[in-house]
Formats: structure tokens, sequence, C-alpha cells
């Protein structure tokens, strides 16, 4: 790398409202050599929109791979390059891992211009525990391999953060109600920061009768959000109150609570909490 090579910024946008980008990402938009876009006619609007005319090349998943030796090239020859996408923060759940990677690996300098991204901006108004979350992205698209990853998260006590488009939404409720149990405690959070945001939290049963019933909550993009297993009373899911039900038989309450703490991953305070109500009850 020579001592005039250009830097990468990563520039985040905004997830529907465009009054969403911040003074600097404009700032930074209009300063620099190139663009590179994940669909530039996308993203033109927005450009255009804000009197941003700077010369744009596509950088999306079928060609990044491709580009990166490329683009590595312009930043060594001194060009400043600024990287965003479609919605939202770069390279999550989005292009540009390939291209981040290189140029840290190569010591070209990465500047990031923070904004919005949508599993932030839906866990800061869920009303689900912050202090420790899993974002999973998209799920597979085969039925099995979803169904699989699923499984995996069951006793996961982090709030689970998943995308996911209007194409697949029903079909991902129905999954997690099969591997969440019917009384999870979810958020469903759509088209946030434009004309039709909703927010809706109730168990995950109620939130999939909800959309299957209306065709109208089943249109834009989706965030869905499950407390973590042990969270907001619910005992997590089923399982728990079967195995704390079974210790129950056995043990002292509290005994009952840690052991089902240490098979279930679950909290003890919770589950202590659980066991209380299922011996009063
Ligand atoms: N890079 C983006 C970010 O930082 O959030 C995410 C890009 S990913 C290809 C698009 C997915 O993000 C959508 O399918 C949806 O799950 C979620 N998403 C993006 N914008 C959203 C919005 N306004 N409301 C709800 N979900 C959104």
């Amino acid at each position: 790398m020579s001592n005039t090579a250009g830097r990468l910024y990563v520039v985040a946008t905004p997830i529907g409202n465009r009054d969403d980008i911040t003074l600097r990402a404009i700032e930074v938009l209009r300063s620099v050599d190139g663009i590179l876009a994940e669909d530039t006619r996308h993203s033109r609007r927005l450009l255009d929109h804000l009197g941003i005319h700077r010369p744009m090349t596509a950088l999306h998943e079928h060609n990044e791979v491709g580009l990166v030796q490329r683009v590595i090239a312009r930043l060594e020859a001194g060009e400043s390059l600024a990287l965003i996408s479609d919605a939202g923060t770069p390279l999550i759940s989005d292009p540009g891992f390939p291209l981040v990677r290189a140029c840290r690996e190569q010591g070209i300098a990465v500047v990031p211009v923070p904004g919005a991204s949508a599993l932030i901006v839906a866990l800061s108004v869920s009303g689900l525990p912050t202090d420790r979350f899993r974002f999973e992205g998209f799920l597979p698209r085969r039925q099995q391999a979803r169904l699989a990853q699923l499984q995996a998260l069951r006793r996961d006590t982090a709030t689970l953060v998943f995308y996911e488009s209007s194409h697949r939404i029903v079909e991902t409720l129905r999954d997690l109600v099969e591997v969440f149990g019917a009384q999870r405690p979810a958020v469903l959070a759509r088209e946030l920061t434009k004309l039709h945001e909703t927010l809706r939290s109730a168990p995950l049963a109620e939130v999939l009768d909800w959309v299957e019933a209306d065709e109208n909550q089943r249109k834009g993009e989706f965030v869905v959000l499950l407390a973590g297993a042990g969270e907001g009373g619910d005992a997590g899911a089923t399982d728990v109150d079967d195995v704390l039900r079974i210790l129950l038989e056995e043990l002292p309450l509290k005994q009952a609570a840690g052991l089902a703490a240490r098979i279930t991953g679950a909290k003890k305070n919770s589950l202590y909490r659980r066991a209380l109500e299922l011996a009063e009850g």
C-alpha cells in the first residue's frame, strides 16, 4: 500500500425514511471519487434526492468476490470510495464482506459512517431484553435446514433476531411456532420507519394467526424477534415447564429451579418464579 492510498468508507443509508441519512453520510458520499452500490438504480434515486452525482459501480452478491482486486487497485491508486447497500448498514445481510476483509488484510483504511440497521432499530423498540441478543439474519430457504437451525436455538437465552421478507414470513412464523412453542413471546416489526410501520408483541401463535388472517400484515419487510428461553415469564417453551414439573415431584422448589436452569440453560430466577407458579397452580 502506498502512503497516498485512498479510504473505503462503509456508509449506512436509511432503511425506509429518507430523512434517516446522517449529515456525515451525505458529506462523505458527496466527496468520494466513486460509490460502490448494491443496486445502482435503486441507490441513484436516493443520491438524486440528495443532489449527489458521483460515479457508481455495482457491487452485489454475484460479482463482489471478482471485484475485490480491482477495487483494491483503485484504493491503492489513491481513490476514496464509499460502499453502500440498498438499505441500512452494508455487510449486515448485505454485500461487502469480501471487500472489507481484503482491505483490512492489506492495511487499507476502512472508515465506518454509521446509521440505521433494521436489527438494531427493531431491537431498540421491541421491549425485549437488549443486553444479550443473537442476530440470525435470514433463515435458510429449505425447510429442513431452517428447522435444524431453529432447533439449535431453542434453548438460547438471548433475545433472537431474524430477518424475513414478505415471501416467506408465514412459513417462517409457522416453523418458529413448531420449534419454540405457541407461547414464546415474540415481536413482529414490519416496515420500520415507513408509512405502514407496525409493531406487534404477542405470543408466537398469536402473531402467526394475526399475519395469516390479514393480507396487509404480510406485506413489506420484517424483523422477527423472540424472547430468549426462560425470558418474560413464559418459561421459554413448554419443555421447560415439563422439566420443572418432573423435578418438582421429587425436589424442593429451589433445588428444582436450580437443576432446571442447569438442564435448560434458562435463567435460575425466572425458573424459580415459574416453579412457584406451577407449585401454586
Ligand atoms: N443491511 C440492512 C440492515 O442494516 O438492516 C439489511 C438488508 S437485508 C437484505 C433486508 C432485510 O432487512 C429485510 O428483508 C428485512 O428483514 C430487514 N429490513 C430492512 N429494512 C426494514 C424495515 N424498514 N423494516 C423491517 N425490516 C427491515
